[in-house]
């Protein structure tokens, strides 16, 4: 297929371009650079562009004779979001839809969205199934709710096929250590714990360990982000026009932040220092998905099921770019 997608210079999105590539898919990348990298997309598949300017973007869909485009161009931090609302709803809701008009002048009806564990909210019942009820806590995870929604009502009164992927914590890099995490500044968890191995920090701070959770720090589901890519393969094949999914991507297991420092330690050989610090704000205890729709869905299961293996290839990429891609 012809795929365009958008925010592939971003974490997620330029891993998922080298698996679409080497399915055989070709691929235009279309993103603004504001968080992605340039040096993140393979030569000659970059177009630089806004989602809001329509002309370039319905060009880009016609010349490329795109028949299916992967949203990836979303902002993600929920502190961000919280103290600057305008700019999650401007990108992730407006910009999305302007995405969605330019597909439909352009006669492309076919999307795979990054949706996220967010919309959730702080549910009572792990592991988390797609029935739960959709309880947002925090502008990010309403943005990305209110677009899937978009995607519904499009999906029934313009014929679009897609499918929501809600992601949990999407981690690692590209085996082969060339591509992977470079966020400015930094907030997640195993990139942090790594820079401290690399002594770049001094310590991890531990948002709490008050929590009702075996040893007292939040549990979430790290999954690899090439398992991301491959579901998203998996998801373009089976795009119906008039009908959409929304589909949890997790491994359905729980990792704590003490076992994720452990794993670092493990894996570098670092002693990696710790400091308790207080609880984040709006950070639920526990987000583990039931990953079963996946599985049937999309008849997919992930690879990496040790978070030991997830963090060998985020270690081998910091190792190689101790300053992200500015390191190239
Ligand atoms: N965390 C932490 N110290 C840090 C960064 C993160 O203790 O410096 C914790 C955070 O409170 C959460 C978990 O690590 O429980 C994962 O956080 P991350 O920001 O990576 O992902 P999130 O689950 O917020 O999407």
């Amino acid at each position: 297929m012809n795929l365009l997608i958008v925010g592939g210079a971003g974490y997620i999105g330029s891993h998922a371009v080298r698996l679409l590539l080497d399915a055989g898919h070709t691929v235009t990348v279309y993103d603004n650079l504001s968080r992605g990298h340039r040096q993140a997309v393979p030569d000659g598949m970059l177009v630089e562009g806004e989602l809001s300017d329509r002309n370039t973007l319905v060009g880009v869909l016609k010349e490329k004779n795109i028949d299916a485009v992967m949203h990836f161009a979303a902002f993600a931090l929920v502190n961000e979001s919280v103290n600057d609302p305008a700019l999650y709803y401007r990108n992730n809701v407006i910009a999305a839809v302007d995405l969605l008009d330019a597909m439909r002048e352009a006669n492309v009806k076919k999307i795979v969205f990054s949706s996220t564990t967010a919309t959730y909210g702080e549910p009572e019942v792990i592991p988390i199934a797609e029935t739960t009820l959709q309880q947002p806590i925090n502008p990010y995870g309403f943005t990305k709710l209110v677009f899937e929604q978009a995607l519904a009502d499009y999906a029934a009164a313009y014929g679009f096929g897609y499918a929501a992927l809600r992601y949990f914590n999407a981690a690692g890099a590209r085996p082969d250590g060339t591509i992977g995490e470079d966020h400015d500044p930094e907030t997640h968890l195993i990139p942090i714990v790594l820079q401290v191995a690399l002594g770049q920090r001094k310590h991890i701070t531990v948002f709490g360990d008050d929590y009702a959770t075996p040893d007292g720090t939040c549990i979430r589901d790290y999954i690899h982000v090439d398992d991301l890519g491959a579901a998203h393969l998996a998801a373009l094949e089976r795009l119906e026009s008039g009908k959409g999914i929304c589909v949890n991507l997790g491994t359905g297991r729980g990792t704590s932040v003490r076992e994720i420092i452990d794993a670092c330690r493990d894996v570098t050989g670092h002693a990696i220092p710790e400091v308790m610090g207080e609880r984040r704000a709006g950070d639920p205890p526990e987000l583990v998905a039931d990953a079963s729709l996946a599985k049937q869905w999309l008849d997919w299961t992930p690879k990496y099921t040790d978070v030991r293996q997830i963090v060998e290839t985020a270690w081998r990429w910091h190792q190689n770019h101790p300053n992200g891609y500015a390191s190239n």
